[in-house]
């Protein structure tokens, strides 16, 4: 269940209502909007009268039943867009930010120049792995905590904030100076370290599992939101379906499907979804055309050479022609790349 709160109702009033239905042993989340604030309550609401609830608590402009399994994650909970601001990068529809970056750190001197010249074609955010999730135990597995080391050293030589991929709870304590932490797409659904990134304080970027409905993705960001996090951002990265062409099959559909569910600003990943470098341009140009908020790819300065997912990845040419694209398609769509 929840409720709209009136305009200009006092932080101390707010808090008030809060404890007391908490006192009631109900959960009481806030959910602050710029036109609208909620008090999202979650327990056995059944048998709560709304009407005598607006009438009796003075502050309460309407009470609704969220027939959602998530909530505060809801679009009905919270109409307004939640805008999440990462250093120049802006997710929300008057933007288009895209990070950009290697998949994996493989060295100091590699992630550094990739950054500066991501940065040069237009990059707002730099992408790295430094744990890397790989399905063969025998395929590289990042550098570890030297790769974040090497990607701290990237994000101070050019100002980009870094998004990086946490693989589990005990990593967190190294993912202080991170600027938002990655959860992908084999952990969305690990649930203890939802809950444990939830309360780490930053945006979480959160990538569609291969194998996950559209609700799994948004019960998983749910997680996240009733851990602490509001910044989240949701990733579609393609599923996993009888065809074999593409890596994943890019399931454009949720784009604006989400966007109706939700009010959390959703990008898309078209280098893990398709595995082939080739269909990274037109997908991105299909990106921005669906209206989401934002875009991830895979670049290298020698993909050929890479140690993970060379296939996909753009060399930096590609990349900075996709870029000088994306700005100019960006014109139609209104959107700032
Ligand atoms: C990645 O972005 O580095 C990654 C491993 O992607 P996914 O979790 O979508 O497979
Ligand atoms: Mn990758």
């Amino acid at each position: 269940m929840v409720f709209v709160l009136k305009p200009n109702v006092s932080k101390e009033q707010t808090e008030t209502f809060m404890k007391s239905w908490e006192d009631k042993g109900f959960s009481a989340i806030l959910s602050p909007g710029t036109e609208h604030t909620a008090v999202c309550l979650i327990g056995n609401t059944a048998n709560i009268d709304m009407d005598d609830v607006v009438h009796t608590s003075g502050i309460v402009e309407y009470g609704k039943r969220i027939t959602e399994r998530y909530k505060v994650a809801a679009r009905s909970v919270h109409p307004d867009d939640t805008v999440i601001k990462v250093g120049n990068a802006v997710f929300d529809r008057h933007h288009f930010p895209v990070i950009s970056g290697p998949c994996s750190v493989e060295s100091e001197e590699q992630i550094i120049m990739l950054a500066r010249a991501v940065k040069q074609s237009g990059a707002k955010i730099l992408r790295g792995g430094a744990f890397k999730p790989r399905s063969s135990p025998y395929s590289f597995q990042g550098l570890g905590a030297d790769g974040l080391r090497y990607l701290l050293a990237a994000k101070k030589d050019t100002g980009l904030p870094i998004v990086t991929e946490i693989m589990n709870q005990t990593q967190l304590p190294l993912f202080e100076d991170v600027d938002i932490i990655q959860i992908g797409a084999r952990n969305m659904q690990n649930f203890d370290l939802l809950k444990c990134a939830g309360t780490a304080g930053k945006p979480i970027l959160l990538k569609r599992g291969p194998a996950s409905t559209i609700e799994d993705l948004l019960l998983s960001a749910e997680y996240l939101m009733v851990s602490g996090c509001r910044d989240v951002i949701l990733c579609e990265r393609g599923i996993r379906t009888f065809e074999t062409a593409t890596r994943n099959t890019l399931d454009l559909s949720s784009v604006p499907l989400l966007k109706q569910k939700t009010h959390l600003p959703v990008i898309v990943d078209p280098s893990h979804a398709t595995g082939i470098r080739s269909l990274v341009r037109p997908l991105s140009h299909a990106i921005l055309a669906v209206g989401a908020d934002g875009l991830m790819l895979e670049t290298h300065n020698d993909p050929a050479a890479a140690l993970c997912d060379g296939a996909q990845s753009l060399n930096l040419r590609e990349f900075d022609d996709l870029m000088a694209d994306l700005k100019l398609r960006s014109v139609i769509e209104r959107k700032e790349v």
